[in-house]
C-alpha cells in the first residue's frame, strides 16, 4: 500500500496535488511520501515478529537522501552503508554509530579507519585480508572491531544478472566452503571481535526459495563454526526482497518472508540482522516529469518527457519497467514509446506501451522510483542534477536542490597553459 492516489481526477501524494509541486519546484523531480516510508518500515518490522532478536539496518544505497534517512531513523532503523560517504549521511541523519553496519567489497583502509573512529557497530568483511587490515587498525586504536564474515552461499537468486550477488562467480563474499578455515585464522586476531557471518544474494527477489536455500547453508555454517569452538552471536541475512513495479506483480510479502525466516532460523540463538532497501523505499517515490513533445513515429508515437536516463537509470541499466501514469488522466488511452531527451537510444523508458493519452505540457509520473532512482542520477548531457521533494501529510519540502548545469560548470576550469 502507498499514499499515491487520485482525488478529483488529480494524482496526489498524500494530501499534496502533484501539479502544486511541479509549479513550485519544476520538473523533473523525485517525490517521496513520508507516510509510505513509515508504513513500509512498520510492515517489514511486523513481518519479522516471529524473530525474537533482530536488528534492522536500512540499506542506504537504495535512497540515501538525508530526510528519507531521518524518517527511517525515527522508525528505529539503523543503516547498512557501503562507503564512508554513506556512513556520513547515516550519522548526519541521527542514526547512532552503533546501529550502522559497514558492507561493501572495496572498503578502503581510510574508510575502515574512519568507521572505527566513529564507532561503527559492525563491519561485514568481504575477504580475509580485509579482516587482517581491520584488526591491525583496531589494535592500533586499542579497539576490537565487531565484524562478521560475508559468505557467498552460491545460490542463483533468479534476478537480473546485474543485481545478482550470491553466485560463486560474483565478486561478493568468500566462498562458503572456505569460510571455516578463514574464520579460524581471523578469529584469533586481537583487534577483531569476529562474531558472526553475513550474506546477501541479490536484489529484487521474487522467489523466497533461493533465499531459503542460502539461509539453510548459513545455518549449517553457523553450526559448523560453533562446533569448531567459535562464538557466533550475530547473523546478517542481508536484503533483497522484491517490490511490484508493474500492476499485477506479486512479490513475496514481508509477512511471507518473515515466516520463512522464523522457520529456517529457529534455534539459531543469535541476533538476526536485516538490510532491506528497495522494499522500504521503492514504492514510496515517483519521478514527476513533463511531456515535452509527442513526436510522430514510424510504428508508435514517441512521448518525449523532460526526465531522462541520467535522472532514472534503471530502464537503461536493467531493462527495468516503471509504470507511467498521467497526473490528470482524461480516460483516453494511447500506445506509445516513452523516451527522454538524452542523445542515446538507450534513453527509452518504454516501447509500444499502452498508456494514458498525453500531450505536450501534461504532467506524468514514473512510479516505484523511490529506490535506486535519484541516487543513481548523473548530469550526463550537461543536464541539471534532479531535485528531490518529501511530502508529509499536507506539507512538502525540497530535500535536495536541483543542481544547475552552471554550478557544475563552475567546478571545472581550463588550465592556464591553454589560455589564448
Ligand atoms: C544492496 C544491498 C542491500 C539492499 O538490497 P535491496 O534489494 O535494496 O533490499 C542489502 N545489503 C547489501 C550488502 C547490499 O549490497
Amino acid at each position: 500500500m502507498d499514499h499515491f492516489e487520485f482525488r478529483d481526477g488529480v494524482l496526489h501524494v498524500e494530501d499534496v496535488p502533484l501539479p502544486a509541486i511541479a509549479a513550485a519546484v519544476g520538473t523533473p523531480v523525485y517525490i517521496y511520501s513520508a507516510a509510505t516510508l513509515r508504513r513500509h518500515a512498520q510492515v517489514f518490522r511486523e513481518g519479522l515478529t516471529g524473530v525474537e532478536r533482530k536488528h534492522l539496518a536500512y540499506a542506504i544505497k537504495a535512497n540515501p537522501n538525508v530526510a528519507v534517512l531521518r524518517v527511517l531513523a525515527n522508525e528505529g532503523y539503523g543503516a547498512d552503508v557501503v562507503s564512508a560517504g554513506e556512513m556520513r549521511r547515516a550519522l548526519a541523519a541521527g542514526i547512532p554509530a552503533a546501529d550502522i553496519v559497514f558492507s561493501g567489497v572495496g572498503k578502503t583502509r581510510a574508510e575502515l579507519a574512519a568507521a572505527l573512529d566513529e564507532g561503527i557497530g559492525q563491519f561485514n568483511l568481504e575477504l580475509e585480508e580485509e579482516g587482517v587490515v581491520l584488526a591491525a587498525l583496531a589494535a592500533e586504536r586499542g579497539m576490537r572491531a565487531p565484524a562478521t564474515l560475508r559468505v557467498n552461499p552460491d545460490v542463483d537468486a533468479g534476478t537480473h544478472a546485474k543485481i545478482s550477488t550470491g553466485r560463486k562467480e560474483n565478486k561478493f563474499g568468500v566462498p562458503i566452503d572456505q569460510a571455516p578455515a578463514m574464520f579460524d585464522r581471523l578469529a584469533g586476531l586481537p583487534g577483531l571481535d569476529l562474531r558472526g557471518v553475513a550474506c546477501h544474494i541479490g536484489s529484487q527477489l521474487f522467489d523466497l526459495a533461493p533465499l531459503e536455500a542460502a539461509y539453510q547453508r548459513i545455518g549449517r555454517l553457523v553450526a559448523d563454526l560453533r562446533g569448531a569452538g567459535h562464538t557466533i552471536t550475530h547473523v546478517d541475512l542481508g536484503g533483497g526482497l522484491g517490490v511490484p513495479y508493474k500492476s499485477g506483480d506479486m512479490p513475496p510479502s514481508p509477512a511471507d518472508y518473515g515466516a520463512m525466516v522464523a522457520r529456517v532460523t529457529q534455534g539459531w540463538d543469535a541476533e538476526l540482522m536485516f538490510e532491506p532497501g528497495r522494499v522500504i523505499a521503492g514504492n514510496a517515490g515517483v519521478l514527476l516529469t513533463e511531456i515535452v513533445w509527442v513526436k510522430p513515429g514510424v510504428v508508435h508515437p514517441y512521448v518525449i518527457v523532460d526526465a531522462a536516463m541520467n535522472d532514472l537509470a534503471r530502464p537503461a541499466l536493467y531493462d527495468a519497467w516503471h509504470d507511467f501514469v498521467a497526473v490528470t488522466p482524461t480516460g483516453e488511452r494511447m500506445t506509445a514509446n516513452i523516451a527522454g531527451p538524452v542523445c542515446e537510444s538507450g534513453d527509452t523508458f518504454a516501447m509500444g506501451r499502452d498508456i494514458d493519452a498525453v500531450k505536450g505540457g501534461d504532467l506524468a509520473v514514473f512510479r516505484t522510483a523511490g529506490a535506486y532512482g535519484a541516487t543513481m542520477a548523473s548530469t550526463y548531457n550537461s543536464r541539471a542534477l534532479v531535485p528531490e521533494v518529501l511530502v508529509d501529510g499536507d506539507r512538502f519540502a525540497v530535500v535536495a536542490d536541483r543542481i544547475a548545469a552552471e554550478t557544475i560548470l563552475a567546478a571545472e576550469r581550463v588550465p592556464e597553459w591553454l589560455s589564448a
